[in-house]
């Protein structure tokens, strides 16, 4: 294949080769059942315990915290069925935002026909969600609090410390979306106060289809999956070894390299929107410029259409993403982007760069270039352009 740019790794990433190396022999040398008596299943078992005890003092957890999923969304399901099940004695009244991923949002839409009561909190023009208004939502039959870390199209890091704060001040769950946040800043669950968290392997150069929900002690769940009796009866289905022994060493290097690797990317990251924002007129950064992922950048183009971008920037071989990998295909403007007060039309014209440890300048350089040359070339056809220049 061609030499590929490619700026969207908040979609997936490319898995690490030492990942790959590390989970080879799991397929075909240690490949017993971790459930079986015999030594070959013990290999297996030691692994998995392994990876476990590695991922759960990544976030300051215990072990027994730690329930392996089949990746982020099947997390985000459990955490939020799960609660209201478990809590609906106490109430049925949850709290989320506007801006969360579809494996949040669609979840609390299900909630609703089963008669739940969702408040979807208002964000502002940064996509920050006011611990105020939070504090004013929660009810007495308020049961959950369901913010994420960080957002996934625009960058935007929430006041996650205050917001656990005050849900344990009202004694109401705390489970965050981390999908983005793990592995690109520090977490502590105990002193950010989260109840449960949701973490996906491909998100940090591990594999796809792994994930975990952390689900603090004491805290009542209800099993996702039925069946054996994995993960302490809580999500049955024979472990995937060889995923959870990918998923903790691309955590190990995640947190090995974090300090200097998002260093680096937050400098490539203001030096990309630092251009862009000097090269190409009436153009917007969308999100928080320094509460922000320092791998996000996301920007709307007026008088452009983001698919037509996308599509001429994969034929220069740089794949990039117009917010969210869910959302694309669909002809709807992003609902992070209508949440932050965009309008229709200009939330049409986006696009999100979302950098890795191997993204270099020059990388950078050629996008800018491509993209203003496709920026101008789109607006030079664009009727809304000629007449906004008339
Ligand atoms: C990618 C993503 C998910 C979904 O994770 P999968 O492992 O792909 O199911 C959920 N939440 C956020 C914020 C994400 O970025």
């Amino acid at each position: 294949m061609e030499h590929i740019i490619y700026l969207d790794n908040a979609a997936t990433t490319r898995t690490a080769p030492e990942v790959v190396q590390a989970m080879l022999p799991y397929f075909t040398e240690f490949y017993g059942n971790a459930s079986s008596i015999y030594r070959l299943g013990d290999k297996s078992l030691g692994a998995v315990t392994k990876a476990r005890d590695k991922i759960a003092a990544s976030i300051g957890a215990d072990a027994s915290e730690i329930y392996f999923t089949a990746g982020g969304s099947e997390a985000d399901n459990w955490a939020l069925k799960a609660a209201a099940e478990a809590y609906k004695e106490k109430g049925r009244h949850i709290i989320t935002s506007k801006i969360e991923h579809h494996a949040v949002l669609h979840t609390c839409e299900y909630l609703e026909k089963l008669g739940y009561e969702v408040t979807y909190l208002d964000v502002d023009e940064d996509g920050l969600i006011s611990p105020q208004e939070l504090k004013a939502a929660i009810r007495p039959d308020t049961i959950l609090i369901s913010i994420m870390f960080a957002n996934n199209e625009i960058g935007t890091i929430e006041p996650i410390e205050e917001i656990g704060k005050i849900a344990h001040e009202h004694s109401v769950l705390f489970h965050t979306d981390a999908v983005q946040a793990f592995g690109q800043i520090p977490i502590d669950v105990d002193r950010l106060n989260i109840d449960m968290l949701s973490a996906s392997a491909h998100k940090l150069n591990g594999p796809k289809g792994i994930g975990f929900l952390y689900i603090r002690k004491g805290v009542k769940i209800r099993s996702f999956i039925h069946g054996g009796a994995q993960e302490r009866k809580r999500r049955a289905g024979t472990e995937n070894v060889t995923g959870i022994v990918g998923f903790a060493k691309a955590v190990e290097l995640s947190m090995e390299s974090m300090e200097e690797r998002t260093k680096r990317e937050a400098l490539l990251r203001d030096y990309l929107i630092a251009r862009i924002e000097k090269e190409i007129p009436f153009s917007r950064l969308n999100g928080h410029r320094s509460l922000r992922l320092p791998n996000n950048v996301n920007f709307c183009f007026r008088f452009i259409e983001g698919e037509s971008l996308l599509i001429k920037l994969d034929m220069q071989g740089i794949c990039a993403s117009s917010g969210s990998a869910c959302t694309s295909g669909s002809l709807d403007p992003s609902h992070v982007l209508l949440a932050i007060g965009l309008e229709h039309e200009i939330a049409h014209g986006s696009l999100r760069l979302t950098l890795g440890a191997e993204t270099t300048k020059e990388e950078l350089d050629t996008t800018v270039e491509a993209l203003k040359e496709i920026v101008e070339n789109l607006r030079s056809m664009s009727p809304l352009y000629e007449d906004f220049l008339a």
